[in-house]
């Protein structure tokens, strides 16, 4: 099996991106922030604790997480990979990713880095806002908050996957089918 993160700051693309990757490689998209929302939709008691710290551009406790990445492992079958999107966000999420998939006698394939400079950052989720009408997305307070968690809690994976040889960035700007490109040639080498 393989098992890829798909990595960068929030607007980078990686929900646009994951879509051509499934394909391409057979493999199932988790994005933690979808399921955070379908349970915030569903009215769970998960998501209405969740909704607060998304809503205001805090992340959601590790162990939330977690469980539904271990979860989905166990349930999804008939796939080649795993594409984590938004996961794992924060160091610990790191160390207990390395941990599940070493109890499946699995490993991480690799990180696979969207970048795109802050000032796009902005620009690309104000646009979305307009159209998937996410909360988080429609207040420029949220959005820059949801910037430097981005920097202070996520940025230093960056290292950590460096230091073991995982991780791998893509030029984020262009159009959709340039960054597509560009992560199809690294991604079929593994
Ligand atoms: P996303 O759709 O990945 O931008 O996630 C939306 C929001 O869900 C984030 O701003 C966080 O509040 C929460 N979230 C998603 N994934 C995680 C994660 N791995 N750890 C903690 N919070 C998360």
């Amino acid at each position: 099996m393989k098992y890829y993160i798909l990595f960068g700051p929030p607007g980078a693309g990686k929900g646009t991106q994951a879509t051509s990757m499934v394909e391409r490689y057979n493999l199932r998209h988790i994005s933690t922030g979808e399921l955070l929302r379908k349970e915030i939709k569903a009215g769970t008691e998960l998501g209405l604790q969740a909704k607060a710290l998304i809503e205001k551009g805090c992340l959601v406790p590790d162990e939330v997480v977690e469980g539904m990445i271990e979860s989905e492992f166990n349930t999804v079958k008939g796939v080649d990979g795993f594409l984590l999107d938004g996961f794992p966000r924060t160091i610990a999420q790191a160390q207990a990713l390395d941990q599940m998939l070493a109890k499946r006698n699995e490993q991480l394939t690799a990180v696979v880095s969207i970048m795109i400079p802050d000032q796009m950052i902005i620009d690309r989720i104000s646009h979305r806002a307009a159209i998937e009408g996410r909360a988080d997305d429609a207040n420029v307070d949220i959005i820059k908050n949801r910037i430097a968690t981005y920097h202070n809690q996520t940025e230093p994976e960056i290292e950590y996957y460096a230091k073991n040889g995982k991780y791998n960035e893509i030029d984020g700007v262009g159009t959709i089918e340039e960054v597509r490109d560009r992560i199809f040639a690294l991604v079929d080498k593994f």
